[in-house]
C-alpha cells in the first residue's frame, strides 16, 4: 500500500458553472503539474467529458477516475465514482433520463461544452445539468454500485446542496461509508455533532470550477495503485486509510 494524493471532485466546462478554461486537457495537466496522483472528473449530472479526460490523463500519466456529482431529488450533491469508463457512461445515460427536461440557457448560466482530449469542442449538452434528478438520496449508493461505482455525499458542511443542510444528518438507510468535507470544515466539531461521521473517512477535495482552484498535494489515501478500480474498491469498503498534508 502507498499514499496517493488525490482530488476527487473537479468540474469541467461541461458544468454550466465550470469555467470554459476548465477543459479536460487543462484540468488533467494542471493536476499533474501540481503532483496529484489521482483525480476524478465530477461534472454536475453528467460524465460526458470523462472520455476526453481519461485520454488526457493517460497521456500525462496521472490516475483518472470517471465520475459525476449527482444532484438528487432532494437537491443534495453526491459524488459518484466509477471503476471503469463504460460504467460511468452507462450511469450518465441513466441519470440523463432522470433529469427534468429544462433547456440550458447559455446566456444565463454558461455553456455546457463537451470536449475532446485536445481542447476541441465536440458538442454541447442542451439539457440543464444543475437541476435535481428524479433519484432520491437513498437510491444513490445502490445505483452507483450497479454501474460498478460507489458514492459519497459531497461537501457535507456546506449550508446548501449538502446532505446535512437538507436532512440534518446522514440517514443510516443511505448506507454511505464515507463522505466529503470542504477544506474549511471543522472536522472535530462535525464528528461531535454527527456521530454517524465518527467512523467515516472524510475526504477533502477541491470542488474546483476554475483552474486556480486546483490545489497542490493536500490529502492522501492509501491504495494499492492509483487506479479507478482500486480507488472505488477502497472507498466502497469504508476501511481506507486517509490523511491530510
Ligand atoms: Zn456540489
Ligand atoms: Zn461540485
Amino acid at each position: 500500500m502507498n499514499r496517493y494524493f488525490y482530488d476527487l471532485h473537479l468540474h469541467s466546462c461541461l458544468s454550466p458553472c465550470g469555467d470554459n478554461d476548465m477543459t479536460p486537457f487543462n484540468l488533467v495537466n494542471l493536476a499533474a503539474l501540481n503532483e496529484l496522483d489521482v483525480i476524478a472528473l465530477t461534472d454536475h449530472n453528467s460524465a460526458k467529458n470523462c472520455p476526453a479526460a481519461a485520454k488526457a490523463a493517460k497521456a500525462c500519466g496521472i490516475g483518472f477516475v470517471p465520475g459525476m456529482e449527482l444532484c438528487t431529488a432532494e437537491d443534495i450533491h453526491v459524488v459518484c465514482l466509477f471503476a471503469a469508463l463504460d460504467g460511468a457512461m452507462e450511469f450518465d445515460e441513466w441519470v440523463h433520463g432522470k433529469l427534468p427536461p429544462i433547456a440550458n440557457d447559455p446566456t444565463k448560466l454558461g455553456e455546457q461544452r463537451i470536449m475532446d482530449e485536445g481542447d476541441g469542442i465536440t458538442g454541447y449538452e442542451n439539457t440543464l445539468l444543475i437541476t435535481g434528478a428524479d433519484i432520491s438520496i437513498t437510491e444513490v449508493l445502490p445505483l452507483a454500485r450497479r454501474f460498478g461505482g460507489t458514492a459519497f455525499p459531497a461537501h457535507i458542511d456546506r449550508p446548501a446542496y449538502s446532505i446535512l443542510s437538507a436532512l440534518g444528518e446522514i440517514p443510516p438507510e443511505c448506507a454511505f461509508v464515507c463522505a466529503e468535507a470542504t477544506a474549511r470544515a471543522d472536522i472535530a466539531s462535525l464528528k461531535r455533532a454527527h456521530p454517524t461521521l465518527a467512523a467515516m473517512p472524510l475526504l477533502l477535495s477541491s470542488d474546483a470550477h476554475y483552474l486556480e482552484d486546483i490545489h497542490p498535494r493536500r490529502a492522501w489515501l492509501e491504495l494499492e495503485e492509483p487506479t479507478p478500480a482500486c480507488l472505488v474498491a477502497a472507498l466502497d469498503s469504508g476501511a481506507v486509510l486517509f490523511g491530510r498534508g
